[in-house]
Formats: structure tokens, sequence, C-alpha cells
């Protein structure tokens, strides 16, 4: 997708701060954090939402790699909170799949 923000840092065409590169998967900072950790973890291959994921081992591989970097932000035992958001009433912003992965506080839940 030749217009699509989180493609380009798939690609490297845009450098995000990255945390995580394998072949499969990007993980970067957030640009405008909503907690002192506040990850993205995406697909390197254009998925739009949630809606047009059909790979499921692509779907364990992301979330596996949401607990992995939980680790290695060493939040995994104090807790943190991963929110997909997908479509206009979801909240979706950018439309390529990703991952939010927020910790570093106490995180408000919208379902309190
Ligand atoms: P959404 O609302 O689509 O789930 O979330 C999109 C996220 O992407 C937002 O948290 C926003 O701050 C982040 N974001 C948007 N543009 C950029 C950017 O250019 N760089 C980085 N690192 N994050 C971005
Ligand atoms: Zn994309």
């Amino acid at each position: 997708m030749n217009d699509c923000l989180f493609c380009k840092m798939a690609t490297g065409e845009i450098k995000p701060e990255v945390v995580y590169e394998d072949d499969k998967i990007l993980a970067f900072k957030d640009i405008n954090p909503k907690a002192p950790v506040h990850i993205l973890v995406i697909p390197k291959v254009h998925v739009a939402t949630l809606n047009d994921l059909d790979d499921t081992k692509l779907a364990g591989l992301l979330l596996t790699t949401v607990a992995k970097l939980a680790a290695q932000a060493d939040i995994a035992e104090s807790g943190y909170r991963t929110i997909i958001n997908c479509n206009s009433e979801g909240g979706q912003e950018v439309y390529h799949l990703h991952l939010h992965l927020l910790g570093g506080k106490k995180i408000e839940s919208p379902l309190a």
C-alpha cells in the first residue's frame, strides 16, 4: 500500500523509534504516548483492520510479540492493556492493523 503510513514504517521509508523487528513484525513507540509505555505492534504486510486478518499464525505472532515486549519493558508483572481499535466507531485512525501495548501506570478501562 503506497500511501499507508505504517507500511512505510515496515519498509523503512519512514523510521519510527523501533523497539522490535523480525521478518513479519515491527514494533515501535507511539508518537503520542498515552502511558509511560505505549508501543504499537504491526504486521509488516498490509492488513487494513482486524476484520481483514485471516492469517491465524500471524495473529498469534502479534499477540505473543506483545507479551514479549511487555516483559522487555518490565511491565509483564505490574500489568498492561492491549487494544485493537477497529474502524471508525472503534476509534481506528490508522488503517493498518496495530496492537497498542500500554503500561507503566494504571490504565483506565473503557469497560469500567
Ligand atoms: P488508532 O487510533 O488507529 O488505533 O491508533 C493510531 C496510533 O498511531 C495513535 O496512537 C497515534 O498516536 C499513532 N501514530 C499516528 N501517526 C504516527 C506516527 O507517525 N508515528 C508513530 N510512532 N505513531 C503514530
Ligand atoms: Zn499498510
